[in-house]
This record gives structure tokens, sequence and C-alpha cells, in this order.
């Protein structure tokens, strides 16, 4: 026996370490929420590595106290209502918690018996999801670990199943490519071209003035790619697109992929949370005929990361995804045994995801989901407001999500000015951390942008926000 390892296990330590934790983490909360600090105590990279490589050198600490705390104080406060920046939930403390559990029983999912609770949950999450798509009965889905991996397996899926060569098997002898707005999350892109699809087999349709896919153009652009010798097997709707969480015209997709037998993707990372609300559902109307969609559950549903459903019109297509024999896995390669995680999901060891959103659910019921999808497109409305009404500020574009796209004006008039303006602006609020907001370029043009994503967040940090930026501007950047 080695003591040092039956020290490291110890059930006592554990317990007292995790109740000093949970205090510290508390704290935090406390704080954070009550915007008592800056959301962001910004330091340059290099300063960032110089003070971790300086904690490396000194020698083990058997109390990990302090260091999870400085941990704690350098990193962004996503429950501060300061924070207003990326796409990623403030957790709810329950779900966190729940996570410890997860983290402790590390159950790893491929296989029944390794996630037995954890696979029965995951199907009941997923279908439970896949009603409020309303989906027809076959419906099923699976969890994966963030967007980037849905939107890949959903598209996989969707090549296995529809294209008319099989690829698994040959490789590519026919050139295959799928079409997208090109607003859409590069996730997507990078997916095509994981997939071999090539920088030829992505076909970005151009958007409208709100930054919603040009559906009209669908018939021409698929007559071009197949004079070109292209097969499309797919088209990806955005619920809602990254920069400026515009919804495309999933009814106007639907019926275009249902005339032309193609695959039907909604990438509904972001956005797709809607269907929990009576109030903003008709944003993703026609999203219950796609054939897959993808859904964060860190992001609009306060569960930490990663955590995404891909849900399946129908059952049977999940399990075309990966056509492997895994032996030492599973007996029965062709058989549709939803409690094996391993067979429809991309990763083999998995986390314990569907506990955190089960407890959520039977916690606080899905009107928790419905309450925040609501509060934070409430928030968007309400900042786009603030911001119609001050002669010294523009919207990009009517938000129709929690994402809004806004730039200050001040006395710049010529296009670069306000581009090096903004950026300026953009920066000194990085670094000043009081506030955290990001930037992203239009058509070329720079604007600042929020993404509503806490909601305790209230008028009071909106109109500060605005004051900020003004205030920097007449202060710091007198030159501009
Ligand atoms: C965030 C996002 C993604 C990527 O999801 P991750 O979970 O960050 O991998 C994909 N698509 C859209 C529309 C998104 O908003």
């Amino acid at each position: 026996m080695n003591d040092s390892l039956i020290a490291a296990y110890s059930s006592e330590t554990f317990r007292r370490q995790a109740h000093a934790l949970v205090d510290l983490l508390a704290d935090h909360l406390d704080t954070a929420e009550k915007a008592e600090q800056p959301v962001l105590p910004y330091a340059e990279p290099d300063e960032q590595l110089a003070y971790w490589e300086a904690d490396f050198q000194k020698p083990a600490n058997d109390d990990p106290l302090p260091l999870l705390a400085d941990i704690v104080q350098r990193s962004i406060h996503l429950h501060n209502p300061r924070f207003m920046g990326h796409q990623v939930a403030p957790p709810l403390p329950l779900a966190a918690m729940t996570g410890m559990l997860t983290g402790l029983l590390n159950n790893g999912m491929a296989v029944y018996e390794m996630g037995m609770t954890a696979n029965a949950l995951e199907r009941i999450v997923t279908q439970w999801l896949a009603r409020k798509m309303n989906f027809g009965d076959n419906a099923s889905g699976v969890l994966t670990s963030g967007g980037t991996l849905a939107n890949l397996t959903a598209l996989l899926t969707a090549r296995a199943v529809t294209a008319p060569t099989d690829v698994w098997e040959a490789g590519h002898t026919t050139r295959l490519a799928i079409m997208v707005s090109e607003e859409a999350h590069y996730c997507v892109d990078r997916a095509a071209r994981i997939m071999g699809l090539g920088s030829e087999g992505i076909i970005k349709i151009p958007t409208n003035d709100r930054f919603q896919m040009r559906t009209e153009l669908l018939e021409n652009y698929l007559e071009q790619a197949k004079a070109a010798g292209l097969t499309v097997f797919a088209v990806v709707g955005s619920a809602c697109s990254t920069s400026t969480g515009s919804y495309d015209n999933l009814v106007a997709i639907a019926n275009f992929c249902q005339k032309h037998k193609l695959w039907f993707h909604v990438d509904g990372a972001h956005g797709g949370a809607v269907v929990l609300s009576n109030k903003y559902r008709s944003l993703v109307q026609g999203i219950e005929r796609a054939d897959s969609v993808v859904i964060d559950f860190h992001k609009m549903m306060m569960i930490p990361a990663l955590v995404t459903a891909v849900l399946y019109q129908r059952d049977a297509d999940s399990y075309q995804t990966f056509q492997q024999k895994a032996q030492y896995l599973w007996a029965d390669a062709t058989a549709k045994d939803w409690f094996n995680s391993g067979k429809r999901a991309f990763e083999c060891t998995k986390l314990m995801m569907s506990v955190k959103i089960y407890t959520v659910l039977r916690t606080y019921g899905e009107e928790i989901f419905t309450a925040n999808v609501e509060t934070l497109y409430g928030l968007a409305q309400r900042f786009a407001n603030l911001v119609r009404h001050r002669p010294d500020f523009e919207l990009a574009v009517e938000p129709e999500s929690n994402i809004v796209c806004f730039r200050y004006l001040g006395g710049a008039h010529m296009p670069a000015e306000l581009d090096a303006l903004n950026t300026r602006l953009r920066d000194r609020l990085l670094k000043n951390g009081r506030v955290y907001i990001v930037q992203t370029t239009l058509r070329g043009r720079v604007y600042l942008r929020v993404s509503l994503m806490n909601p305790l967040t209230t008028d009071v940090q909106l109109e500060e926000l605005l004051e900020q930026i003004h205030q920097i501007s007449v202060n710091y950047l007198p030159t501009l």
C-alpha cells in the first residue's frame, strides 16, 4: 500500500476540503452577483503565464484551498451582472454542484453498465427536448461535448443517410457539398472540411440586411452546384447565427429540403432553446421539420460546459453516423441499443452530462429554462431601446435574440474612423475589466457586441455600459 495514495483518497480530507471549497465558491458567488469586483481581472497573456510559472515552482502544498482561491481570483466572472460578452452561461449553482458528483462518480458512459443511470437519464432528457421541438414519435437524441462536435456529428449522420455513395467504406468517390448561410458559426465550415468536402464543398449563401440566409437564392445555388459536378446533401439553418443572433427562415429551408430530398439540419446551439418559450417560439417555426437539430445546454440553459444535444427526427438515423464494430464494447454492432452511448456519440468515454440537466429539471421544472430565455431576450430588447434613444450610438440591426451589435459614433463620421474608435473602446473596456463585452465585424465594419447571458443583469448595468463607453471616449480617446 502506498501511503500517499491512501491519504489522497481519504474521505475525511475530502469532506473537509470540499466544505471549505463550497464556502469559497459561495462567497465568490455573493461578490460576483453583487458586482462588487471587476468582471474581468485582466492580465496580459505573458504576465499571466509568468505568474503561473512562478507558482509552479513552489513546493507542493497539501492544502489546495489557497490555489483554488487564486484560480477564482484570476478568472473571468460569468456571474457578475456586468458579464455581457461571449455566449457562455453563468451556470446554475445546482448544476455546478452536480458536476462535483458526476466528477467523482466518473461513469464512462460508452457502454450501458458504465453509466446505467446517466444513460437512462440521457434518454429521458433528449426525448423531452425532442418533444419540445415537436418532433414525431420516432425522434431521439444523444448528448455530446459541445456544439462544434454536435454539428459535425449531425453532418456525418446526414452524409451517411443521404449521400449517394458509402463514404464510410469507400471514401469519397463523389464530390459532396452542403449549403449554409455566410453568417453561420465557423464550426460548420470546419466540420465540412474535416469531412473532406474541401472549400468547394461548403456553399455559402449570402444574407439579407438582417443577416438571415437569403433562402430565395437556394434554388440558384443548387443549380450552380449541380452544374459544377457537386452533389449537395444537406442545408444548415442557423437558429440563431453567432455574430448578430439572427434566425434563418427555417420554413423556407424546410420546403427547399423537402422538394430536393436534402437533409435539413438546424444549428440551434445558441437560440434553439426558444422552443421552451411560447413568447419566442415562432422564431424557430419550421424546426419541427428538421432531420437534425443541435442545442447547447451551456449557452441558454445554464448548465456548465460542455453539454450539447443532437436531436434526430428519426431514431434509426442516429445509428448510421458511425458504423464501427467494437467487439470489446458491444456484442451486436447493428442493434439499436440507446443505452450504449458510444455507439451514437463521437466520444468513447464521455462525461455524465445528462445528470446535470435532469437534476435541474427535477428541481426547478422546465419553467426555469423558459424564464431564462425570456429574461435574456427581454433584456436585449431593453438594451436595444437604450441604444436607440442615444444619438451617440447606433444599432447594427434590430436584435432577434439576446445578442445585440451596436457601435459608438462619438464625433466620428468616416467608416475607418468609426472602426478605429470602436476597436479602441473595446480594448479599453477589456483592460479596465469593469464590464465585459466583445466586438465583431459585420460586412467589414467593426461593431461592439453584447450577449446578455446573465439573468441577473438589469437596466442599471445596461445603462452603465453605455455611459462607460461615452466616458472612455471623452476621457481617453480625445484624439478621435
Ligand atoms: C456556440 C455556437 C456553436 C459552437 O458550439 P460550442 O459548444 O462552443 O462548440 C455552434 N453554432 C452556433 C450557432 C453557436 O452559437
